[in-house]
């Protein structure tokens, strides 16, 4: 090991997480994309220091699992190399940015990940709770209103660019110049009221609001499906978990931009019905299935879980979906479910319209019954 620190918590590359199969180094890609040569030389060193699989976050981060104490300096000297390390651990935890994938060159998302990425690098920059998180979300219409984030860009229904607080209705108008430093200003208006809070929605809901936020947001949300778009192809990954060989596969194709819903944006490609590990039919039962990793990579896990989800796949109605967790933590789907599997000791309960931590309707059962309940 260099002189990181492995810590149980805020995961990150420089703060690698001891996980049942070795590390989990988690990289962040900086704008929320990969250049081609960036996402081939990802699938390389995960080839090499990892276990070959990786896991895409809902948070539009890559996770190389498997990652011994003795390979994780080369492993960091080889992303480092790529520009695709942060300075510290510090600035690593705080640029955590959502930027929406269906940018396109003229528009000025690219400028605001850029600018927000520097000032959050800055030395004045807060040091913010560790899931505290920001959103660009300045494609045509806002597509992030569902994915986690504390401080929000986007454009009102007239166009103006506002500065959301997360859990306002309405954001306050700022520039293109003035955006990332609003979005520091606000951050740090955070820090000073949060008395206790970890997240932007809980302190307004507790009924302080940040001055100025006059303009209504727009409020359709958005609906990820795989497919074809003017700015590439969108296509999801099976619980989110993705080989090495097809991640250099999908890097020929183009660059790779990451999204919070466990799918990546292949700029430029019109056609990958034929790339192995991906999935391109929007109807696909396995997208509708969420599942941790289970055992054995995850020591609390008391069972596997995503073979269970590919036999179960084929037992799922069109509309059904379905979260499977290796113990009560429920870390692949924090919320409720229509149904949530559970893994016990030599079985698994279920509870419908609950979360794994909620006692199960069900218990003692095993994959073949789980077919019956589904
Ligand atoms: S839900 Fe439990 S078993 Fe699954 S990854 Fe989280 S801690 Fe591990």
């Amino acid at each position: 090991m260099t002189g990181h620190e492995v810590k149980g918590w805020c995961p990150g590359a420089l703060r690698p997480m001891m996980s049942g199969d070795g590390l989990v180094v988690r990289v962040r890609p900086f704008g929320g994309r990969l250049r081609r040569a960036q996402a081939d030389g990802i699938a390389s060193l995960a080839a090499a220091h990892g276990n070959g699989f990786l896991d895409v976050s809902s948070r539009g981060n890559i996770q190389i699992r498997g990652v011994s104490e003795a390979r994780y300096s080369a492993l960091i000297e080889g992303l480092s190399a790529m520009g695709l390390i942060d300075p510290t651990p510090e600035v690593e935890t705080r640029r955590n940015i959502l930027v929406c994938p269906f940018w396109k060159p003229e528009d000025e998302t690219e400028v605001l990940a850029a600018m927000l990425t520097d000032a959050l690098a800055a030395d004045d920059a807060p040091d913010l709770p560790s899931k505290f998180g920001f959103a660009i979300d300045t494609c045509d219409a806002p597509v992030l209103q569902d994915a986690s984030a504390d401080i929000r860009l986007e454009y009102s229904a007239t166009g103006d660019l506002i500065l959301v607080a997360d859990g306002m209705k309405t954001g306050r108008p700022v520039s293109t110049k003035t955006a990332a430093t609003a979005a520091i200003e606000l951050a740090k208006w955070f820090m000073a009221k949060a008395n206790g809070h970890s997240r932007m929605k809980h302190l307004i809901a507790s009924g302080l609001e940040p001055a100025g936020a006059s303009i209504p947001r727009q409020s359709e949300i958005f609906t990820p499906k795989p497919g074809y778009s003017e700015t590439g192809a969108l296509v999801g990954m099976a619980f989110g978990q993705i080989r090495v060989e097809t991640l250099s596969t999908l890097a020929k194709h183009g660059a790779i931009r990451l999204t919070p819903w466990r799918m990546f944006l292949i700029e430029g490609a019109t056609d990958l019905s034929d790339v192995d590990g991906v999935i391109t039919d929007p109807s696909d039962p396995l997208l509708r299935i969420s599942a941790c990793t289970g055992s054995p990579a995850c020591p609390q896990a008391l069972n596997e879980t995503r073979s269970t989800g590919r036999t179960l796949a084929k037992h799922i109605g069109a509309q059904q979906s379905l979260h499977i967790s290796g113990c009560t933590k429920g870390c692949a789907h924090p919320a409720d479910a229509p149904i949530t599997i559970v893994a016990e000791s030599g079985g698994y309960a279920l509870i419908r319209d609950g979360n794994a931590g909620d006692v199960p309707d069900y218990s003692g059962l095993s994959t073949a019954d789980l077919k019956d309940h589904v």
